[in-house]
């Protein structure tokens, strides 16, 4: 079986609000979202300049999931 491609999406507007998705769809279900290329690492980091925010339901389904 294909390991899944769990990667962290922005909202379309590019508004700095992540998400977490496997194989491209955000556990949350917005599909108003593009892929970014940021490692798992950096989720929930916040720099003092840009205000990132990061979706809490992702966040929640994040840690059910073990991800
Ligand atoms: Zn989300």
């Amino acid at each position: 079986m294909k390991k899944k491609d769990i990667s962290i999406h922005e909202n379309i507007s590019g508004n700095y609000f992540y998400h977490i998705a496997i194989d491209d769809i955000p556990l949350c279900g917005n599909k108003r979202t593009m892929r970014r290329e940021l490692r798992l690492e950096s989720w929930g980091m916040k720099s003092p300049h840009i205000g990132e925010r990061y979706c809490k339901e992702c966040d929640k389904l994040r840690k059910e999931l073990s991800i």
